[in-house]
């Protein structure tokens, strides 16, 4: 376990939204210590969708140069004078949220991930005007209420992806009464859909529908906990799957992609389409006429509360959820972004960080 005094803070930068593969080890300054804040040494960190759409300037312009990631995990190796929960050589991690205004009703209710001052864990503005810096890195500083305990029986690379694409999944299947009794439909397996499947296992709900615009990704899906598959590719899945879902988590990130007419079809008087992606284009034209038959509700959900995660996690370990990870180095981070872009990751691709920048 390093001290804090040999922790540096470097990490793999963008430089330019048109050369969003192209990443340089950049060092940056952190923001100043706060009472409750926690140093991390990183050691993990996965690589999201949002990390893809940020750094490609899909989601608008950014502040350059910046690290992305916020799927991480490492160990505890500097705790501030106010902090409670953490030591250190605890082993913790950390998502895609490192503040809030820890004031408002929602983050008073533990519903901090819904605060409308959020910061970010990459392109955000902390009040100290220091820009927040993600995981492609060597170390984050950042307050206790958004770091994790990781479970000694969970690994931390396993972890990683858990928090971000895990609770977007496991999140909405809570709010949302997923359980005995229940079927849920998961349209998209990638990273969120892999752990959508898996949770609703976990959750035990009767019916867990995996869909998908072709075969490539049946075996996987009834491996990870599917007890239908529908390839949306093929004629006829609408009518065959008319009123039998009471919860769909939609993960695609592509809207001209998202059949909403379609998946508002499947779902039983009621029943809830909760959108987790974040495509960087509007959502398709929905009729009113498509809601108003069933009934249906369309909602969203963001990442998850700490509480959430924590029973997540735990969850996890119980039921045996799986990160399906592919490790690689982190100075080969431009070569996973680009794997990302193109969807060839199955499913979620965990950087480790290079001792010779780490060290
Ligand atoms: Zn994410
Ligand atoms: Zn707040």
């Amino acid at each position: 376990m390093s001290s804090n005094a040999e922790l540096q803070w470097k990490g793999y930068a963008v430089h330019d939204t048109k050369l969003w593969d192209q990443f340089k080890v950049t060092d940056f300054n952190p923001k100043g210590m706060e009472d409750k804040d926690v140093d991390i040494k990183i050691e993990y960190c996965g690589i999201c969708g949002s990390d893809i759409h940020t750094i490609t300037g899909g989601w608008g312009d950014i502040i350059l140069p910046l690290i992305p990631g916020h799927e991480i995990t490492g160990h505890v190796v500097r705790v501030g004078p106010k902090v409670t929960e953490f030591k250190v050589g605890d082993r913790v991690g950390v998502g895609a949220q490192v503040g809030s205004c820890y004031d408002c009703q929602r983050c008073k209710s533990g519903a901090e991930n819904y605060c409308l001052k959020p910061i970010h864990s990459y392109n955000s503005v902390y009040p100290d005007g220091t820009v927040s810096q993600g995981g492609y890195a060597t170390a984050i500083r950042l307050n206790e209420l958004f770091v994790f305990p990781i479970p000694d029986a969970l690994s931390l690379e396993q972890a990683s992806p858990m928090l971000c694409a895990g609770i977007t999944a496991y999140s909405p299947l809570r709010t949302n009464g997923a359980g005995p009794g229940k079927s849920v439909g998961v349209i998209g397996i990638g990273g969120i859909g892999h752990y959508g499947l898996q949770f609703a296992k976990a959750m035990k709900c009767d019916r867990v529908v995996a869909f998908s615009h072709s075969e490539n990704k049946k075996a996987d899906a009834l491996a990870l906990g599917a007890t239908d598959f529908v390839n949306t590719g093929a004629k006829n899945w609408v009518e065959e799957w008319t009123d039998t879902l009471d919860i769909i988590l939609c993960t695609v990130d592509v809207s001209h992609h998202i059949p909403l007419s379609d998946i508002f079809a499947t779902l039983k008087v009621h029943g809830r389409c909760i959108m987790l992606a974040l495509p960087d284009d509007a959502l398709p034209p929905i009729s009113a006429f498509s809601m108003i038959a069933s009934g249906v509700l369309l909602g969203g959900s963001h990442i998850g509360s700490k509480a959430e995660i924590v029973e997540m996690l735990d969850l996890a370990v119980k039921e045996g959820v799986k990160s399906y990870i592919e490790l690689l180095p982190m100075k080969e981070v431009g070569k996973a972004v680009q794997g990302m872009k193109t969807g060839k990751v199955r499913y979620r691709y965990v950087l480790k960080v290079d001792p010779s920048i780490a060290d």
